[in-house]
Parts: structure tokens; C-alpha cells; sequence
């Protein structure tokens, strides 16, 4: 008589927590109620508990969920409510809203407490794209209203994993027995894990910040990625319900995955753009030209020129505009600044050779966006100046540091340290002990990438002062010496 639900133990849960990330953020509220036949009776129970984050929950989440600082503080941590959670929860079909969220939140609070949950998940946003493909849109809040469900106290976690099993019996109800237990079957048998991937493979990702590469029948990786959320994004390309079509592809081809945390995202980032440029996975399109980056030089009054990023000098790095990821992107932004900013394409060199005709305006002139350098209506000396002046705020600024830097990144438990090594917008390598960092800042080449110096820029800029240790001052172009001597000067150092 009880159907669809007659032969497995239910569970309808929602959780709370501080924010969007399972490996940053933390749960404050656990709702659940467990749905069970027993012979011929039904039983329905319910469970819920604040639950201490031991962070402080950002306002807008408190005022989102009503879950304020002052409610958790008396409640117990996660660890103390794991061991009953754990039980309610063992062996049941675990049915939340966007299950992934609640199930990585839940995932990540049981293996900070030491235990290996894992549970079959049901999804009632993709139960209900299955069942009403045209209707959306499929948050709790429309299919509640769709419903005409009793809300109670939304967004808190007993409320809405109540709203859960009524929105499943209205669903029976609706559509029949038959019709919903064939939707749950598929639902629940739908395989999420590539078909070539060997089993346990996803589960050892951690939820940290890193890398990821994923290959194919060959050793060469045919993707690689970054996250401050590993299994998280690996996760999201497999996922059936919004995998794009090169998702799909890459989840028909991958056979193996390997992974390196990092302790942040700059590592994460560092890292991806020197994997992706090393190993050119067939997938990855983005970030793959290194030998096409250009900067913009400026002489005098002569139109700008473009010069290879890896030719520059470092010392006259500052002197240049940039960096460009390709000749062609480089032309397109002088282009589109002189557009904005009356320049003259001629003067510039910018026009095709068809009208290159001497004393003839420029293309921009004829618009009357030129302020007409091309006709001699506006001297070549201004018309440079202006170009410089408007270039500006795209020259690649002069190395703030006296020497080589190493920009520390944490990760959130405070276990990992990475120290990055830069000077003058190369990046030297990432080490873990400061050590390490003087070796990299005495001995190792520098080279400058467009990507890198992004990602320097970016980070450098963002870092606290505490973050940032200085190496080398006195000794700032060193370059490759031999290791021997390297060691024996370290050494004398102290
Ligand atoms: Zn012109």
C-alpha cells in the first residue's frame, strides 16, 4: 500500500550552511525526515539540530536563511551530531533540493568528523525536470507555489525537508504509482560516473583547491582544469542533467584522472596555465598559444610596434603595453581604442594596404572618428602623444619589489602553505619552506608569460603584506649559477 516507498528507508534532507562551498563553508542547520515501512505501517519521523559552524555566518546568508550567529552558538559542532546523523541517515535513498548541495556539505562535515558516508542520492529539481521538462522554472520556491504545498518557515532545514516529502506524495498522488517509481528508478540508476572510469576513481578527489588532468586511452591528458573545489567541478562535467556537449564527449573518453592540491587558487591557477602550455590536452583551447603573445612598443612618434612578450628584456618590461595573447588580439584593442579615441588608423599602421594611398584619410577619417593625423589636420606629434597617454593604463607596470618576492597562500584549514616565487612578473616556481623560495629566487630563469603575469599581477596586488616575503634584494639579477656555488652561498648567508 505504500508503494514506491515500501521498499527502501527515505530520507528528505535539507541543510543550512555559511555559504556556496563544501570545502570552505560549513553547515549550521540539519533537517531530516525519514520516511520507513515497517509490515503494514508507515512510520514518519523527524530530526533536526543547529549545528555550531565554529565561523561566523556572513549577513546576507543569515538574513537568507534566518540563522543568525547568536542561534548556533550554544549548538554542537558537527562532530557531536555526526554519530547520530550517520545512523539516521545509513542505507536510505537520500532525497534532497540540488542534492549535490546538500550531499557535498553533508560529505565534507562527515569526513572532517572522520567518517565515510556516502549515500544514493535523488534529486527533486531533476525529479521534477523529468516529470515537467517544459515547466520551469524548478527551485522549491516555484514548485511550491506550482503545488499549492504548505511553506511554513521557508529555508530552514526541517521546513523544507518536510516540503520535500509532501512535494513526493503530491507527486504520487498526481502521477500514480507506476509512473513515479519509474521515474525514481531511472533517476537513481542514472549512472553520473563516466562509463570508461574505473569505480572509486571520483572519490578519492578531495574538495581542496587544485588541478586536475583527465586522460584518455593515451599518456597524454586530453583535459586539464582548475578549482578551488577539485571534486566539485570534476564532478560537474559529468553531471547528467547540464552536461554541455563537450562534457559529454569528455565523459564518454576518460579513462583516468589525476589530480594535485594546491594550498589556494593562485597556486590552482599558476599551475593550470604551466600543465596546459606543457602538456597540450586536445580539449583545452583557451589557454594553449605561448609563442604568439605580443607586447606594444611605442618610439617616439613612429606607430606602435608589436614585439614577441618572450623577446622583452625584463629590465625594459615597463616600457611596453600589454601583454596581448596574440598579434592579431593586439591589432584588434589598438583598433578599438583608436575608434573610441579619434585616432588615425594610418598613423598608426592599423589599415589594410588597400588604402594605404598616400595623403588619402584613413578609414577612421572618413567615419569622422579620426581626428585626422592622416591629412595633417592634427600634428604627428600630438596625435602620439595622445595614443601614449590613452595606452596608459594597459603598460605593464614597473616590478614593485627590490628583488624576487614569495607570495604565501594558505588553504583554509591552515595546514597547507604554498610559497609562489615571482620576480619581475615571472613566476620561478612554487615551493613549501622559505629555504626552497631563496634557492628558486637565486638560480632559476625567468621567463615571462602573458598568463603568469595575469595571475602575478592579480594575486601580488590582492595579497596582504604579511603574505609577501622578500628574496634577493640585494640581489636581484642574479641569474643561473652553478648549483655549487649556489649552496655554499646560502650557507654564508647565515
Ligand atoms: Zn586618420
Amino acid at each position: 500500500m505504500f508503494g514506491v516507498f515500501a521498499d527502501r528507508r527515505w530520507v528528505f534532507v535539507d541543510v543550512e550552511t555559511t555559504g556556496s562551498s563544501p570545502a570552505r563553508d560549513r553547515v549550521t542547520e540539519v533537517g531530516v525526515v525519514t520516511v520507513e515501512t515497517d509490515g503494514d505501517a508507515q512510520r514518519v519521523s523527524e530530526w533536526s539540530s543547529l549545528v555550531n559552524p565554529g565561523v561566523p555566518i556572513p549577513a546576507e546568508i543569515q538574513w537568507l536563511t534566518g540563522i543568525s550567529n547568536e542561534m548556533v552558538r550554544g549548538a554542537p559542532p558537527f562532530g557531536e551530531l555526526a554519530d547520530a546523523l550517520y545512523d539516521r541517515l545509513a542505507d536510505a535513498v537520500f532525497v534532497a533540493h540540488n542534492a549535490r548541495f546538500d550531499y557535498g556539505f553533508l560529505k565534507a562535515e562527515f569526513s572532517r568528523a572522520g567518517y565515510d558516508w556516502r549515500a544514493a542520492t535523488l534529486c527533486t529539481v531533476r525529479l521534477s525536470r523529468h516529470l515537467y521538462p517544459d515547466r520551469g522554472p524548478h527551485s522549491l520556491d516555484a514548485i511550491v507555489e506550482r503545488f499549492g504545498l504548505d511553506g511554513g518557515e521557508r529555508h530552514r532545514a526541517l521546513a523544507d525537508a518536510r516540503l520535500l516529502w509532501r512535494l513526493l506524495q503530491r507527486l504520487r498522488a498526481r502521477h500514480g504509482e507506476a509512473e513515479l517509481a519509474g521515474a525514481v528508478e531511472r533517476l537513481l540508476a542514472r549512472p553520473s560516473t563516466p562509463p570508461a572510469l574505473p569505480p572509486g576513481e571520483l572519490e578519492a578527489i578531495p574538495h581542496a583547491p587544485g588541478v586536475y588532468l583527465f586522460y584518455g586511452a593515451s599518456a597524454h591528458p586530453i583535459y586539464i582544469g582548475k578549482s578551488v573545489d577539485l571534486k566539485a567541478r570534476v564532478l560537474a562535467h559529468f553531471a547528467n542533467d547540464h552536461a554541455s556537449g563537450a562534457d559529454l564527449r569528455l565523459s564518454q573518453e576518460v579513462q583516468r584522472i589525476e589530480w594535485e592540491a594546491t594550498a589556494g587558487e593562485t597556486g590552482a591557477l599558476l599551475r593550470e596555465a604551466e600543465l596546459v602550455k606543457t602538456r597540450l590536452p586536445a580539449h583545452n583551447v583557451a589557454l594553449r598559444r605561448k609563442a604568439g603573445q605580443v607586447l606594444v612598443a611605442l618610439d617616439g612618434e613612429a606607430a606602435p610596434r608589436f614585439v614577441a612578450a618572450a623577446a622583452v628584456p625584463l629590465a625594459r618590461l615597463h616600457e611596453h603595453y600589454g601583454p596581448f595573447s596574440s598579434r592579431p588580439a593586439a591589432r584588434r584593442f589598438l583598433q578599438a581604442l583608436a575608434a573610441e579615441h579619434g585616432l588615425c588608423l594610418k598613423a598608426m599602421r592599423l589599415e589594410g594596404r588597400t588604402r594605404a594611398a598616400a595623403g588619402a584619410p584613413c578609414f577612421n577619417h572618413q567615419l569622422r572618428r579620426c581626428r585626422g593625423a592622416c591629412v595633417g589636420a592634427e600634428p604627428v606629434g600630438a596625435h602620439a602623444a595622445r595614443l601614449r597617454e590613452v595606452l596608459e593604463p594597459r603598460r605593464v607596470p614597473a616590478w614593485p619589489h627590490a628583488g624576487a618576492v614569495a607570495l604565501a597562500e594558505r588553504d583554509a584549514g591552515g595546514s597547507r602553505e604554498d610559497l609562489h616565487v615571482f620576480d619581475r612578473w615571472c613566476w620561478l616556481g612554487t615551493v613549501r619552506s622559505a629555504d626552497a623560495a631563496t634557492q628558486l629566487a637565486a638560480g632559476a630563469p625567468r621567463v615571462f608569460d602573458a598568463d603568469v603575469y595575469r595571475i602575478a599581477s592579480r594575486a601580488l596586488a590582492a595579497a596582504d603584506a604579511e603574505a609577501l616575503l622578500p628574496l634577493t634584494a640585494e640581489d636581484a639579477g642574479a641569474t643561473a649559477a652553478p648549483a655549487g656555488q649556489l649552496g655554499a652561498s646560502i650557507c654564508d648567508c647565515r
